[in-house]
């Protein structure tokens, strides 16, 4: 048996990252940087003005006060997108917005506020100082500077500063293509009705929705029976376009009810083996065809596909797409201790909430077995529990990988937190109130 480490180890070690391709901003979010970006202007591009107010010589206001102002006479308007070139004249002012370009020869801007607003001479109530409510150009960034490594992930920031450099298209790895299939003669998709002994597919559903929501392009492609040949022809029909493969289902001890594993054991890399995990020991994964496209191949039931799904898959998505990847955990302390098998890592299902000193605390949901999908859905993370513990001591610290956006773990937190304090404080609040209206009275 081979600990998580080693088979994610395997794993990583067969991956390269896919072909870079040439994507215009509009169709960048989400995607890899496969190069290094350099800005070729400076950021501002040109010193424009923070502020409303007047462009000035500082040192023509020198000791300028609300009791002593200076009147100048103001040589016109300067907007934002005004490119017209301006010149300071001595002793004058230009009225400027924010983001127009400074003129040549002033050197800072009067806020509004310190001036009386004329538009033809401008009373003056306040000094400033050279470099005052000036933007200077380079300021942000040099031209000719790197404004992105290779391996950033491209987000609503970086898309900003690629378009405020004028940067139109960068060199990416596109968004992957990943197929999702499951197998099982008991499947049938949902919206179709179950006859006896059959059950609706969740892990089609639920790996392609994983996949999108790691950025990347996931077809959920339907699932198969339990059939060697039905599985192979598809499995190799995908090899031609995919770039990943991820099938459920099949894969326990072979032989005919799993499938998946007999008819790719010995085909190209594949390696079918057993991982110290709970859930998710049955592990398969290796590259197929032509192409060499990985292919996963996951054990059957749900909560062991999401938990491969973490575990492995998605730092195989990163590696593909050339992206850095470390998983972060939350610490949270145990309220309520459970067992852990010997010898393989533990991936429990815990709900969180915060204890009385603000520090995460997780409480176990449902039980631990693999097909409770009920409990999956009510889980906020997977408590991470090293293979050598055999027990989880209530009051003791795990490390939870979070299963949703941590600010939305903290909203429900927050929430329910103000639920029972709002229950807990209501009686006494009425009464206060009652006697502050009576004290009032
Ligand atoms: P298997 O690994 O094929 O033996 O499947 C293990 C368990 O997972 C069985 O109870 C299957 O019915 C269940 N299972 C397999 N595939 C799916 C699926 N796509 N959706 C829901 N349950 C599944
Ligand atoms: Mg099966």
């Amino acid at each position: 048996m081979r600990t998580v480490a080693e088979h994610l180890e395997a794993v990583l070690a067969q991956l390269t990252p896919v072909a870079a391709t040439t994507v215009p901003l509009s169709q960048a979010h989400g995607l890899v940087l496969t190069e290094d970006v350099s800005s070729p202007v400076d950021l501002p591009r040109f010193a424009n003005s923070a502020m409303d107010g007047y462009a000035v010589r500082a040192s023509e206001i020198s000791g300028v006060t609300p009791e002593e102002p200076r009147v100048l006479p103001v040589l016109g308007d300067i907007a934002a997108g005004d490119g017209s070139p301006r010149t300071h004249r001595d002793f004058h002012a230009w009225r400027i917005l924010t983001g127009a370009p400074v003129p040549e020869g002033a050197d800072a801007v009067v806020r509004v506020e310190d001036t009386d607003g004329h538009p033809r001479e401008v009373m003056i109530k306040a000094a400033v100082e050279a470099g005052a409510n000036v933007r200077p150009a380079g300021e942000d960034v040099r031209a000719g500077s790197v404004i992105l490594r290779a391996g950033t992930r491209i987000g609503p920031a970086q898309l900003a500063v690629l378009a405020s450099a004028g940067v139109a298209e960068v060199s990416a790895t596109g968004q992957l293509s990943v197929v999702v299939l499951s197998t099982g003669n008991e499947l049938v998709p949902v919206g179709e009705p179950v006859g006896p002994g059959q059950i609706h597919d969740s892990n089609g559903p639920m790996l392609a929705a994983l996949v999108r929501a790691a950025g990347h392009f996931g077809v959920f492609a339907g699932h198969l029976p339990d059939d060697e040949k039905a599985i192979k022809a598809e499995i190799d029909h995908h090899l031609t376009h995919a770039d990943l493969v991820v099938t459920s289902g099949g894969v326990s001890k072979g032989g005919s009810y799993d499938p998946v594993k007999s008819v790719l054991t010995g085909v190209g890399s594949m390696e079918f083996t057993e991982v110290g995990m709970q859930p998710g020991k049955p592990q398969g994964f290796g590259l197929l065809g032509k192409r060499k496209v990985p292919v996963f191949t996951l054990p059957g039931n749900p909560v062991s596909v999401l938990v491969s799904f973490e575990v492995f898959v998605r730092p195989a998505l990163a590696a593909l797409a050339g992206q850095r990847y470390e998983p972060v955990t939350v610490p949270a302390v145990v309220l309520q201790g459970w067992d852990s098998p010997e010898g393989r890592a533990q991936y429990h299902r815990v709900s969180l909430s915060r204890d009385t000193s603000g520090a995460y605390a997780a409480q176990p949901v449902s039980g631990p077995g693999s097909h409770l999908v009920g409990g999956l859905a009510l889980a906020d993370g997977l408590a991470v529990i090293p293979a050598e513990a055999t027990q989880v001591a209530t009051g003791s610290e795990v490390r939870v990988l979070p299963l949703r956006p941590l600010w939305e773990i903290e909203a429900d937190v927050v929430a329910e937190r103000d639920a029972a304090q709002a229950a807990e404080t209501d009686p006494a609040e009425t009464d206060a109130a009652e006697a502050g209206r009576e004290d009032r009275g």
